[in-house]
């Protein structure tokens, strides 16, 4: 468990986090630690039983009892580029008692609106702009070891789908400590580029936000298709260089429409020879709309995953893998 102090700021989604290390804030990312926790369906539960509920989305519930479990005190909830929910999820906090901090994304995409956002968290945080670009160019080593752990996935086969998910995915709050995080990514990157290249039939993309349920990267592998590609957790690592934070945030495709998305995984298809693509969608989520979107623009297969709770990969999910994996032969 992470030590809580009372500069911790939990976040419900990715934000310019440059701007929390420049106000000397110690981010969480509430995400990571919920299904991380020992028992995730616990809070999910916990959660229910203060009204949250059943057909509400599971993250959504995880967040609110993690932050009431914690005793976290400040909260930076995306509503806008994430999730209508976390309206009423920062409601319900607020009346709780506990200080929650607006960050949206323009919709649509606007250079300066965004610029706007930043500014606006800078100065509600104590901090400026320009006081963030310097932790920018501080993490700019982080985020290359990152790049670096990525390319060794899909271009050197020596890492696990599953690792590079865990290593990008961590990168919204860096464990809340840069330092130690990126000599472990190094240390990682290390050991990673001594091994032997892992052999596997299939190549597959991971669409989506990061999977609530536990065993499907290891199930895949069972079945010879190892994900070389996870876009969402990519993303969040903010992979490509950029002149400054505008820029980075601008480029980074999760909290925008899905055009930049379709961009990205098209571009990756093409690049990392991927035979097929698993796009995970969470049960109550607006994203699964989009599922239609993505079908429609990209000439690969995809099987849609939906799951709802923080549970090992059921019977059914299994058996529709496998199908998609057979019929990838074909
Ligand atoms: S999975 Fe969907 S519904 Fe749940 S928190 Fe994320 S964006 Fe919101």
């Amino acid at each position: 468990m992470r030590p809580i102090g009372p500069n911790t700021i939990g976040l419900t989604a990715t934000v310019p986090v440059e701007v929390l290390l420049a106000a000397g804030a110690t981010p969480l990312d509430l995400n990571n630690v919920f299904i991380t926790s020992e028992d995730p369906t616990a809070l999910v539960a916990e959660a229910e039983h203060r009204g949250f509920p059943i057909n509400c989305c599971a993250w959504i519930k995880g967040i609110y009892a993690t932050v009431r479990r914690l005793g976290i005190r400040r909260v930076i909830g995306v509503a806008q580029g994430d999730c209508s929910n976390t309206h009423a999820l920062m409601e319900v906090l607020a009346s709780e008692g506990i200080e929650v901090i607006d960050f949206n994304y323009p919709y649509p995409k606007d250079t300066c609106v965004l610029a706007a956002a930043i500014d606006g968290l800078a100065a509600r945080l104590g901090t400026t702009r320009g006081a963030a670009e310097a932790r920018r160019e501080h993490l700019a080593g982080v985020r290359r070891t990152l790049a670096g752990i990525d390319r060794l996935t899909w271009q050197d086969d020596k890492v696990a789908g599953e690792e590079n998910h865990l290593w990008l995915v961590g990168s919204s709050d860096f464990g809340g400590n840069v330092a130690d995080y990126a000599g472990r990514a190094e240390a990682f990157l290390e050991e990673a580029r001594a091994r032997e290249p892992l052999v596997s039939r299939y190549r597959l993309g991971y669409l989506g936000i990061p999977p609530i349920c536990s065993g499907l990267y290891a199930f895949l592998e069972d079945l010879d298709a190892r994900v070389v590609f996870n876009e969402f957790q990519r993303q969040f690592s903010m992979p490509t260089e950029s002149a400054d934070l505008i820029e980075q945030y601008a480029a980074y495709t999760y909290p925008y429409g899905t055009d930049g998305r379709i961009e990205d995984i098209r571009r990756a298809v093409g690049e990392r020879r991927l035979d097929g693509l698993v796009h995970y969608v969470q049960s109550f989520c607006f994203r699964h709309i989009q599922d239609r979107l993505l079908r429609e623009a990209v000439d690969v297969p995809i099987v849609t995953l939906e799951f709802d709770r923080p549970l090992p990969l059921d019977g059914r999910s299994r058996t529709r893998l496998e199908a998609f994996v057979e019929m990838l032969d074909t």
